[in-house]
């Protein structure tokens, strides 16, 4: 088997303890890694006094590969967010994020088998931002006001939301490719097209272009994110690919979620043309930061899905498999899985959890 170098970025709150967790779990899988460590968020602005030091990005940039638990962006840094930094400078435009049912997490199904990809690049994050009362929120005003868009009240702060021909036509196209790779039938588009006519509009009439080039390979349809987020609660089996804008996609993964047993389990990853970098769709917890209570699954799951994307298939089935047996069995689990399927039985400590997993992977 080949020796992949990683990047390793713990990161802040539950971070330390899911991605020791993730570590040993993949270690026991069998995969060969040299893990590089590397700081983000908390950690790195005691060590290099900002949140996304240079070398980090350059250790991405060396190995091609990253695994990365939550950071935290703290106030007054002059950072909006370290993570949507992150995917800027290593260009990291989709967002992948599967929403799969584990029998005996908790879920509101046992079928549940979706995958979101979320534009990861433009819409509302792009940090385009004016402060209600600032020079240039006023000149804003004025200018929409004079093109005859009218009013918007003076006292009013304003976000730019971005959605270019070039970023859709990416996501959807990834969107398509995936589902061919991944023998998936259909690709749905969400957007709120009857409201945003230029901006969602735009995104929906990409999304049909594109979708014409998959014809007879991919079934296409799209909903208005509204009656999506209705649908993925009534029915989440009508939904197989199903791509959106930024904001969108940021929502609707924590509905996935919520669907299939909480942040707990909700695995993802940012990619990029030349690099990836596997996170945990939860933040850093700081609730129930080292108290030795955060599931791990989240994190492990994403770096089954960093052992795929490398080519180590085995180990990453390996991992799943002893995730779905130890979530089957039900004696040791985490305190959110036992909240989520309402059981009064004690709750396995992170430790206790990961040493199931790393047993069943016959490492105990
Ligand atoms: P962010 O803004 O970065 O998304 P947040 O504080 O809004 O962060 P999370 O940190 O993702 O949200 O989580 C919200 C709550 O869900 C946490 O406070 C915690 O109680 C619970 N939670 C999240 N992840 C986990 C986990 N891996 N294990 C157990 N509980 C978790």
């Amino acid at each position: 088997m080949a020796r992949h170098a990683v990047t390793l970025i713990p990161g802040d709150g539950i971070g330390v303890e899911t991605s020791a967790a993730m570590q040993r779990v993949v270690e026991a899988s069998g995969a060969d890694i040299e893990w590089q460590g590397a700081e983000a968020g908390e950690s790195a602005i005691r060590a290099h006094g900002v949140p996304l030091p240079p070398s980090t990005i350059e250790s991405v940039k060396r190995t091609g590969v990253a695994i990365k638990g939550p950071v935290t962006t703290p106030v007054g840094t002059g950072f909006r967010s370290v993570n949507v930094a992150l995917r800027q400078a290593l260009e990291l435009y989709v967002c992948l994020r599967p929403v799969h049912s584990i029998p005996g997490a908790g879920g509101r199904y046992d079928d549940v088998d979706l995958v979101i990809v979320r534009e990861n690049s433009e819409d509302l994050y792009a940090g385009m931002e004016f402060e209600a009362g600032s020079e240039e929120a006023a000149e804003l005003i004025a200018l929409c006001e004079e093109a005859g868009l009218g009013r918007i009240r003076p006292d009013s702060g304003i976000s730019i939301k971005p959605i270019s021909v070039t970023a859709t036509r990416a996501i959807v196209r990834y969107a398509f490719d995936y589902a061919l790779a991944h023998r998936r039938s259909k690709v749905t588009a969400v957007h709120k097209a009857n409201i945003m006519k230029h901006t969602d509009g735009l995104f929906l009439s990409v999304a049909r272009e594109v979708a014409a080039e998959y014809e007879g390979r991919v079934a296409f349809d799209d909903r208005i994110v509204d009656a999506f987020c209705m649908n993925m609660v009534i029915d989440p089996s009508q939904f197989d690919v199903v791509v959106f804008p930024n904001l969108y996609g940021d929502i609707a993964s924590d509905l996935g979620a919520g669907l299939v047993g909480g942040l707990g389990i909700a695995s993802g990853a940012n990619i990029g043309e030349k690099y990836a970098v596997f996170e945990a769709v939860h933040g850093s917890a700081p609730d129930i930061a080292g108290k030795n209570i955060a599931n791990p699954t989240a994190e492990i799951l994403s770096a089954a899905m960093m052992l795929d994307h490398m080519g180590e298939q085995a180990c990453a089935e390996r991992i799943r498999a002893a995730v779905r047996s130890v979530y089957a069995e039900g004696e040791t689990l985490t305190a959110d899985i036992r909240k989520a399927s309402g059981s009064s039985l004690a709750a396995a400590t992170c430790t206790e959890f990961t040493d199931a997993l790393v047993q069943k992977l016959g490492c105990g």
